[in-house]
């Protein structure tokens, strides 16, 4: 059984997605607090975590970025969240979420995102992936440089942007419009041809590895998991 754990500080929301989550057959534990569920995160485990990003204390951001990087989780991650700018859907991206979803949505929108998420990677995959990827391409977010195989590749802002956020999420299809979103900037208009000239640009630049980027037909992008 499927476990899903649910970190909500408005009950009535939380009981319904518990309740619905439930009526899915998945096993559920809900939390209202982000200090609770970080603690029952380092005791059990889950397979896929739905995470309210605004929290009277520890946000939902937060918590993510420290299930990402104190405990080396690659457990799917779905934000909820009142905030609709694109600019938080993409520090959603950036921190490791792999999923968005903006209140108010629709249950059946919820529950059908759930079961794409749970499709998409079991812990037990995740594990095997991390352990035979070979970082072919590394990314050092603080000199905005990225490298293939040791080798600094020369890239535009567009595709430093583009090919930054599929690094950090690999395996992930990134839709075209979360990818407009990235490289959208005041004054800049972004269109979704934008970003498949940009990719093309890339892959160029990628060479023989240009395989590494996967095209997901109808959607986007993605990072393939290389070995
Ligand atoms: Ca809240």
């Amino acid at each position: 059984m499927k476990r899903v754990l649910v970190l909500e500080d408005e009950s009535d929301v939380r009981d319904l997605l518990v309740l619905h989550l439930k009526r899915e057959g998945y096993e559920t534990e809900a939390y209202e607090q982000a200090e609770e569920a970080w603690l029952s995160l380092q005791k059990s485990s889950f397979d896929l975590l739905i995470l309210d990003w605004m929290l009277p204390r520890m946000s939902g951001l937060d918590l993510c970025k420290k299930i990402r990087t104190e405990l080396h989780s690659q457990t799917p991650v779905m934000l909820l969240t009142a905030r609709a700018e694109t600019l938080d859907k993409v520090i959603g991206l950036e921190i490791g979420a792999d999923d968005y979803l903006t209140k108010p949505f629709e249950i059946r929108e919820f529950i059908a995102r759930v079961r794409a998420l749970l499709r998409r990677s079991t812990p037990v995959i995740d594990a095997t992936l991390a352990q035979s990827t070979t970082p072919l391409l590394e990314l050092d977010e603080k000199g905005t440089r990225i490298f293939l195989r040791k080798k600094e590749l020369s890239l535009t802002p567009h595709e430093y942007k583009l090919l930054a956020a599929l690094i950090k999420n690999p395996g992930t299809t990134l839709e075209r419009s979360t990818l407009v979103a990235l490289i959208q900037g005041p004054g800049v208009a972004v269109v979704d041809r934008t970003v498949d000239t940009t990719l093309l640009g890339i892959r160029k630049k990628l060479g023989t590895d240009s395989d590494l980027i996967e095209t997901v037909r109808g959607f986007g992008y993605r990072l393939r998991n290389a070995s």
